[in-house]
């Protein structure tokens, strides 16, 4: 059988070794001059390749799609990616979380071990598909001739690496639906201007909250300030759970282990102690000092003004501020700074066994281009190899 595969990313280049395996003859396009550009960046070059977390936990991680892909996670886990990149001859290493990444820390043996693997396909590079058409049993891939095809091209979030949204044209002439698609695992604009001031500044252990009109969804963890908004690990999550509904405001608790009470009575200690210093030289046992004029001037707090002036109103602004400091939500950052990208083609048409296309057979799709998405920790890149694996099975 000829088998096209549209992109050598992740999900295109497993299967493409999968496949080749059986016997088949396959060939894979990819628009780059080289495979797996996305995947040299990801886990920020040290490639967070899976999680290997129990199958529960791992699809209480999936935002979208999490029924859908059971059955793909069944045929091949997190611990299967694992055996499977130590039989390639990566030493593997797991680390906090979970998560999987190459002893080395380098994407590159990801990449290189995904190229040994598919050593008996045929690759094209520098080969951006335009057209595929069916007609009557054969598929026709830019004038090449296939009697199946697979379809791995990857999101529409980092464009420059390739995948900028081609698989999503492809599904729509076949007929297939395609779910709206959003920005995830994004940093968040908030409509304050002041936080430019903040750019660069990370807090570890607070907690963020997002107030949307439908739900509230809360993260702990650390984030960090852009130019303007918000990103991080619990910012990112947050911007996944959000992507779909009217988000209001985000709500920053900075000293989550602490009740109201406990941290005025902190509160009142600290002042007591310090009667005739200024408040913000206070601060700074409570805050970063960068955080500091920020902090009280959107209180419409005086930094300057000396403890034992300040009033019992102003001691509950303040307590209320660091509980409870509102960013007013504007957007997301767009589509292309996402990690990933949330939705896709509509599983409703694609056969969850093994990704073919309910519309067409001989048609499948793998990998990011499929209305699944998750959170951090490798659960993204197992979502590209499981489903490549769950394809493959079809050969
Ligand atoms: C900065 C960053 C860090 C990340 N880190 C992690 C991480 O550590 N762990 C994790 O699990 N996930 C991570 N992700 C997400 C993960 O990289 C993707 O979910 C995963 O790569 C998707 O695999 P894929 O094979 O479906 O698509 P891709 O890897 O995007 O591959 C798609 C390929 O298709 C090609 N293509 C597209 N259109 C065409 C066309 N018309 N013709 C020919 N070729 C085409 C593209 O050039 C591309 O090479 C990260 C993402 C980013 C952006």
């Amino acid at each position: 059988m000829k088998v096209a595969i549209i992109g050598a990313g992740a999900a295109g280049m497993f299967a493409a070794g999968l496949i080749s395996r059986k016997g088949h003859e396959v060939v894979v396009f990819d628009t780059n001059e080289k495979c797996g550009k996305k995947l040299f960046i990801t886990g920020k070059g040290r490639c967070n390749f899976t999680n290997v977390c129990d199958r529960e936990t791992f699809l209480s991680n999936i935002v979208r799609g999490d029924k859908f892909f059971q059955s793909a996670l069944a045929k091949f886990s997190p611990q299967d990616c694992v055996q499977f990149f130590e039989d390639q001859g990566v030493r593997t290493k797991v680390e906090r979380g979970n998560r999987a990444f190459p002893a080395s820390d380098k994407s590159s043996d990801i990449i290189k071990a995904l190229e040994r693997f598919m050593d008996g396909a045929k690759v094209v590079l520098n080969h951006k598909v335009k057209r595929i058409f069916k007609s009557g049993e054969h598929f026709d891939v830019d004038g090449q001739k296939f009697d199946r095809v697979i379809v791995a091209t990857g999101g529409k979030s980092y464009s420059a690496t390739g995948s900028d949204g081609d698989g999503y044209n492809f599904a729509r002439r076949f007929g297939h639906g395609i779910v709206d698609l959003k920005p995830a695992l994004v940093p968040i604009e908030v409509d304050e201007k002041f936080v430019s001031e903040l750019q660069g500044l990370s807090l570890k252990n607070v907690r963020l909250t997002a107030i949307t009109k439908q739900k509230s969804f809360s993260e702990f963890g650390e984030m960090l300030f852009t130019d303007k908004g918000i990103s991080g690990p619990i910012a990112l999550t947050l911007s996944s759970l959000i992507n779909r509904l009217d988000c209001q405001f985000l709500q920053l608790d900075f000293k989550p282990a602490l009740s109201e009470d406990v941290l005025e009575k902190r509160l009142l200690r600290e002042f007591e102690s310090a009667k005739n210093k200024n408040l913000a030289t206070v601060m700074a046992t409570l805050l970063p000092k960068r955080l500091i004029k920020v902090f009280l001037n959107s209180l419409s707090l005086d930094g300057g003004k000396k403890i034992n002036s300040i009033l019992l109103q102003e001691r509950k602004t303040l307590l209320k501020g660091l509980k409870c400091w509102t960013l007013k939500y504007k957007m997301l950052y767009p589509i292309n700074s996402g990690i990933v990208t949330s939705g896709g083609v509509d599983l409703k048409q694609i056969d969850p066994k093994n990704m073919q296309s309910k519309l067409v057979d001989g048609l499948y799709f793998i990998g990011e281009v499929l209305d699944i998405d998750a959170l951090t920790g490798g659960f993204n890149l197992q979502i590209a190899f499981s489903t490549a694996f769950a394809a493959s099975l079809d050969f």
